[in-house]
């Protein structure tokens, strides 16, 4: 056993619904996890909290006849106080509209901005609401969507696109060549099977005319940001927050760091 330390986090949890067994299971293996290793003299860092921001939760919001900020607060909370009620002992609860999060989001939006990898573009597509995201013909089935089994809605818009397709080789390449990334290794494999057919480019933006509940895009105030771009960004805002980048990439992975970090500084 090495002293690395091990970084958990759990899911980031939507505050759409309240907390139930499926959250409160997932977040007692990360404790179970954590106890093991602390036990065993391991420094441990383990970070959980809630996701705020997109279409469901300013439905929910509006179907509970609040502001989506003081539903989001509400349902947070229940996550904080079932947490105690569990002994669930964690580092940092990290919710996506604090502020520190939300300046992080705007940081990476304009670094990758700036770059070239982010366009503009009229895109027009079948969006389901309850996944809040376009579908492909190919992926629907019977017409529905696979998840919700609802017809998706047709929407042509203007949005703002992430270069994602431009990085599908490198990925690939990552994945190959460092196994160890993604384990158990079945999850590495489904998700190389996934990068076997393009993947396109990644629309990250919400006009404000149709959702304005999330984080605005910093060089175009009609738009918000797109909120899994917003939330899978928790996992390192926290340890920015708080001083410990030192922890990412995740310290469990055992990809070279200084790898990791330059990939992500260019
Ligand atoms: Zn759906």
């Amino acid at each position: 056993m090495g002293i690395e330390p091990l970084y958990v986090t759990t899911p980031l949890f939507y505050v759409n619904a309240e907390p139930h067994l499926g959250h409160t299971y997932a977040t007692l293996l990360g404790d179970v996890l954590a106890r093991f290793w602390r036990a065993r003299g391991r420094p441990v860092f383990t970070l959980t909290g809630t996701d705020e921001h997109g279409d469901k939760i300013a439905q929910a919001a509006a179907a509970a006849g609040v502001e989506p900020k003081t539903h989001a607060d509400r349902v947070s909370a229940l996550f904080r106080s079932t947490w105690e009620a569990m002994d669930f002992r964690y580092d940092h609860f990290i919710r996506t509209t604090d502020p520190y999060h939300v300046a992080f989001v705007r940081r990476v939006l304009e670094r990758i901005h700036a770059q070239g990898d982010i366009y503009f573009s009229s895109y027009r597509g079948l969006y389901c609401f309850g996944c809040e995201r376009f579908y492909q013909d190919r992926e629907l089935v019977d017409g529905r969507c696979p998840d919700h089994r609802v017809a998706p809605t047709e929407i042509a818009e203007e949005n703002y696109f992430f270069r994602m397709q431009a990085y599908q080789e490198r990925l690939v390449a990552a994945l190959e060549t460092e196994p160890e990334r993604i384990t158990p290794d079945g999850y590495r494999r489904e998700v190389l099977a996934l990068l076997r057919e393009p993947i396109g480019d990644l629309c990250i933006s919400r006009p404000k005319s149709r959702l304005s509940w999330g984080i605005e895009v910093p060089f175009d105030g009609r738009y918000v940001t797109y909120v899994w771009f917003d939330a899978l960004l928790n996992y390192v805002s926290a340890l920015d927050h708080l001083g410990r980048t030192d922890l990412w990439p995740a310290a469990h992975g055992r990809c070279s760091r200084e790898r990791c970090r330059r990939a992500s500084a260019t």
